[in-house]
């Protein structure tokens, strides 16, 4: 597999024969006014795509694992085909994305299989307490084919039980983690700060865990930099991978 990160949790996955893009969020740099209710007061994006808009919508399916805007905006419905093979996390979600004139999209859960690659829902907590309620239903995705190693993609979650339970149930080989440790004025983190990884490293010991969602909104927290010297200090170097935007990573 190649997984090419792109911004945010923007990635593009060439997997089993086919090409996934996963959470397109296209805006050029700047585009929208800092997140509500948060430090930093910054336009997002913070950084401009690496690549042409034009190259990354060029895929045989799209998956969007929430609806939140940093994951499928105003961009990305202008510039992906509305014919595209558009897969939402539930049906709740399809509907939604079907009234932006979507007119083939259909539900992780009955997606089961686009050619041979077999997809999985996973769930996750995009945070804890009143904040993870207010931040609604996430979800992951496990891909498996034959010729492949199993990979998860797990979305915007904090390490919680159902990651640990995704991670025991399919024992993927490579592991895409949403890093940045997002956060509002109040509450915890509602994606993966240091220890979440290290603790979805410990989880599977047996995988490459590739960190996304890194550098692109005001309001993550977590730089590269500060990861990159955490995995070291860890003894996790060699299998923590933080790429930039713009790099792929072969699997
Ligand atoms: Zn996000």
């Amino acid at each position: 597999m190649k997984i090419r990160q792109i911004r945010n949790a923007t990635i593009v996955l060439e997997y089993g024969g086919l090409t996934f893009l996963i959470d397109p969020y296209l805006a050029p740099k700047g585009a929208y006014p800092p997140i509500t209710n948060t430090a930093n007061p910054v336009n997002n994006p913070t950084v401009d795509l690496p690549v042409s808009v034009e190259e990354i919508v060029r895929t045989d399916a799209v998956i969007v694992t929430h609806l939140h805007p940093d994951h499928f905006d105003a961009a990305a419905i202008r510039a992906i085909p509305k014919d595209a093979n558009m897969i939402a996390q539930s049906e709740e979600d399809a509907e939604t994305i079907r009234r932006e004139g979507f007119h083939n999209v259909q539900a992780l859960d009955r997606v089961s299989r686009m050619g041979e690659v077999r997809l999985f829902r996973t769930r996750g907590q995009h945070g804890t307490g009143e904040i993870g309620r207010l931040m609604g239903d996430v979800s992951g995705v496990v891909f498996k084919h034959p010729d492949e190693k199993t990979l998860y993609i797990a979305g915007d979650t904090i390490w919680c039980a159902e990651v640990e339970e995704a991670v025991l149930t399919h024992r993927p080989e490579v592991v895409v983690v949403n890093g940045g440790s997002a956060q509002f004025l109040q509450g915890g983190p509602i994606t993966m700060g240091k220890e979440d990884i290290r603790l979805t490293c410990s989880a599977a010991p047996q995988a490459t865990v590739i960190v996304s969602h890194m550098e692109a909104l005001n309001h993550c927290f977590l730089s590269r930099r500060e990861l990159k010297g955490f995995i070291e200090e860890k003894g996790l170097g060699t299998r923590v991978l933080v790429p930039a935007d713009g790099e792929t990573v072969e699997c």
